[in-house]
């Protein structure tokens, strides 16, 4: 896959710059530790043929919280951020793109604190992630991260090497994806997405904790209030998933993908017959909405920003 050709434009520190003149230090912190934070944000065309980023506050919100986890200096405004990347957006002449921020730390061979960092905005043309059809999946024999060792909450780069060891393993073995288990051995999560199921009329996901709390998650709980899906956030084991009637994936890239099995497993419900193709079906919907879904925290920051303009 071609990220960049000789014309694509990104965003460095404050300046928009050709991906081909971009230059990073090879004795930077982030390349030799894995330490660094970023996100992926996903933009849409709308029904109406706009270009809308999908949930941007949250997003690098996210990106602020996983940087001042790991103690790395964040001077950045999330207003400017968003407007950063609409104009990276246009001047790559991209709708339905995959949005990736990174932020990363200086040259520095040490483990000390940095006193600045690098800000990166990359876009490309959006790729299947996990494709379309359902999902064969593996329990996976890696484990996520133990929270007593990273900042789980965190979108860390370093944590993604146990994202990738799980996702090859699961691969190597004849399946699409992996799900992995917490150090406890309960169900968490996959290596870029969350995961729910449904039994009798309900959906179950893994609750906080263990887990990156996914942005797509959070939609997922929203449409389920919206169409009066019980739902319920728990420990939730292995056991118990090979007993669901359906299983799906969310995140970002993924959006909502059903399975069709997990291991040996096949689960017994008709994909367009469960709640969580109808969730799906919602979750299409709305990301290509021309109105923006005003989630608390842009509505909280609107009336600040009214309150400011009005006193
Ligand atoms: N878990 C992991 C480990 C992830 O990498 C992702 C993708 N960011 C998710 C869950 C889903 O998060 P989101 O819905 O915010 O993309």
């Amino acid at each position: 896959m071609n990220y960049y050709n000789e014309n694509t434009v990104l965003y460095l520190d404050g300046k928009m710059i050709k991906a081909s003149d971009a230059k990073m230090d090879l004795y930077s912190q982030s390349l030799h530790y894995g330490y660094a934070v970023f996100e992926g944000i996903r933009s849409y065309k709308t029904v109406s043929g706009q270009t809308r980023i999908f949930k941007p506050v949250e997003h690098f919100e996210r990106l602020k919280q996983s940087a001042l986890a790991l103690n790395m200096p964040y001077n950045y405004d999330t207003d400017e951020l968003i407007k950063a990347t609409y104009d990276v957006l246009a001047a790559n002449q991209l709708s339905d793109a995959y949005i990736r921020p990174l932020v990363y730390a200086p040259a520095n061979m040490s483990f000390s604190l940095n006193t600045e960092s690098h800000i990166t905005i990359e876009v490309w043309e959006m790729q299947p992630f996990l494709g379309e059809k359902l999902l064969r999946v593996m329990r996976s024999s890696f484990q996520r991260p133990n929270p007593k060792g990273f900042k789980i909450h965190a979108k860390a780069a370093g944590h993604y090497v146990n994202s990738i060891l799980a996702s090859q393993e699961a691969k190597a073995n004849g399946f699409d994806e992996a799900l992995l288990e917490d150090m406890n051995g309960n169900i968490a999560e996959g290596p870029g997405a969350n995961i729910f199921f449904e039994r009798d009329g309900q959906l179950f996901t893994p609750a906080g904790g263990n887990i990156l709390m996914g942005i797509t998650r959070a939609t997922v709980l929203e449409i389920c209030k919206e169409l009066g899906i019980p739902v319920t956030e728990k420990i939730c084991t292995y056991k118990e998933l090979k007993q669901a009637d359906a299983a799906f994936f969310c995140g970002t890239a993924a959006e909502v993908i059903g399975w069709s099995s997990i291991d040996e497993y096949t689960f017994p419900s008709i994909w367009g017959d469960t709640l969580s193709a109808k969730i799906q079906s919602a979750y299409k919907k709305r990301i290509t909405e021309d109105e923006i879904t005003v989630s608390l925290k842009e509505a909280v920051r609107q009336d600040i920003k009214i309150a400011e303009t009005t006193s």
